[in-house]
């Protein structure tokens, strides 16, 4: 007998039917002897058509309220999967977020789990299936709250942080972590073991299998993940330390990210303190600058700042840097097309030549560079946006990944 936590995503508990499909997995767990905590999400579309409703009234809807709102979607899904459990002759029972309770910290529509009262529930356990709601909570102060969009990963993690679970399961609609995008890059392979680190950084660049904050926290906890699809009986994904993989590669995945924009300060003063007077206007307005480079000035007075953004933030950018006193430039220039693709693995630390293989595979295909930036598991270029998917797919191949 194991303790579990079983997580089922929107598209999971999508339909009546699903959520039929979804008692029937949990049947085949709880008849092995197991104590299951499942932890749904709201049924597919759900969450988007209350926000919808929400900005029929008012589009600065009260915060406290829209908790209220929101939190009902899980609410929904937690009775028709324990009902759906009864049906096939399951000791179960649903709990609301003030039942159990699920204590957060912080603003509504952004808190945090902070402590889940473990008691009722693991007494349960010994008599049936315990079903609760992801993405939410209740505050100090008896108020409704919710964690954020996709919120329900992190809830998943925090129960079996909570309820020391032997694992955690993560339901969803695809068959795990892939090596790339199967959508764009059919030859992708799903991986069947992943550090925390490696997912973490396949997870920002696009790959949104899970919500990258609830993996960080496993990390910082090592709860063991799994990832596997509702609709197969596909092994899925393990996400776990590093110690416990053997890595026969060096690559394990090949991320992009579009929508990036890149922008030169030509002709900055060569001079401590100018970094931070470039940046810390733009970090007060909450642009997130990713890549950095700056050239070594030849005279030790003039140089050329680069850095990469969002490409929804060009224009923000842009009127902050004009606007900004502190700082002089002799122009400012940009490219809105831009990509970044990075080979992650944890493999390539201990393997020479990985940088030199990245960068020969471009150069032959005649992709030009246009940053880089390196992180001990990760090597990124940026790229024209329109060199993106030859690029991956070349990457994909030169690595051994297809
Ligand atoms: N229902 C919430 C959302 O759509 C939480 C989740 O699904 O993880 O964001
Ligand atoms: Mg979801």
């Amino acid at each position: 007998m194991v303790k579990k936590v079983l997580k089922f995503g929107g598209t999971s508990v999508g339909t009546i039917e699903r959520i039929q499909h979804v008692a029937k997995i949990i049947k085949k767990e709880y008849d092995l002897g197991n104590k299951l905590i499942v932890v749904v999400s709201a049924m597919a579309g759900k969450t988007n058509e209350l926000i919808d409703l929400s900005n029929q009234i008012s589009e600065n809807f009260d915060k406290r309220e829209l908790d209220v709102l929101l939190s009902s979607g899980e609410q929904v899904t937690c009775a028709l999967l324990t009902a759906a459990l009864i049906k096939l002759k399951i000791n179960s029972k649903s709990w609301l977020n003030w039942q159990i309770p699920i204590l957060t910290d912080g603003d509504h529509n952004n808190s945090r789990i902070v402590n889940i009262n473990v008691s009722k529930i693991n007494q349960y356990l010994n008599e049936g299936v315990a079903v609760v709601p992801g993405f939410q909570g209740i505050s100090k102060n008896g108020d409704i709250t919710t964690i954020g969009r996709g919120g329900s990963d992190a809830s998943a993690v925090a129960f079996a942080k909570l309820f020391d679970t032997d694992s955690c399961e993560i339901y969803t609609d695809v068959d795990g972590v892939f090596s790339s995008d199967p959508n764009k890059i059919p030859v992708a392979k799903k991986i069947d073991k992943i550090s925390y680190e490696e997912m973490l950084e396949l997870s920002s660049l696009g790959a949104k299998v899970m919500q990258p904050s609830a993996v960080q926290t496993a990390m910082m906890y090592d709860i063991p993940l799994q990832v596997r699809s509702t609709f197969t009986d596909r092994k899925g994904t393990k996400i776990f330390d590093q110690q416990n993989i053997d890595y026969t590669k060096s690559v394990t995945g090949v991320a992009y990210s579009k929508d990036d924009a890149k922008i030169t300060l030509l002709g900055v003063e060569d001079r401590p303190g100018v970094a931070a007077n470039i940046f810390e206007p733009l970090n007060k307005a909450q642009i997130n600058v990713d890549m950095v480079i700056q050239n070594v000035s030849s005279d030790q007075k003039i140089t050329d700042i680069t850095f990469t953004i969002k490409r929804d933030d060009l224009i923000k950018t842009k009127e902050i840097l004009q606007k900004n006193k502190n700082i002089k430039y002799e122009s400012i220039t940009h490219n809105a097309n831009v990509a970044k693709v990075s080979i992650v693995g944890a493999g390539m630390v201990s393997t020479p030549g990985i940088t030199y293989k990245m960068f020969k595979a471009l150069a032959d295909d005649k992709i030009n560079i246009l940053a880089i930036s390196t992180s001990e598991i990760k090597l990124s270029v940026i790229i024209e946006e329109e060199n993106t998917l030859r690029a991956v797919k070349k990457l994909h191949t030169i690595f051994e990944l297809d």
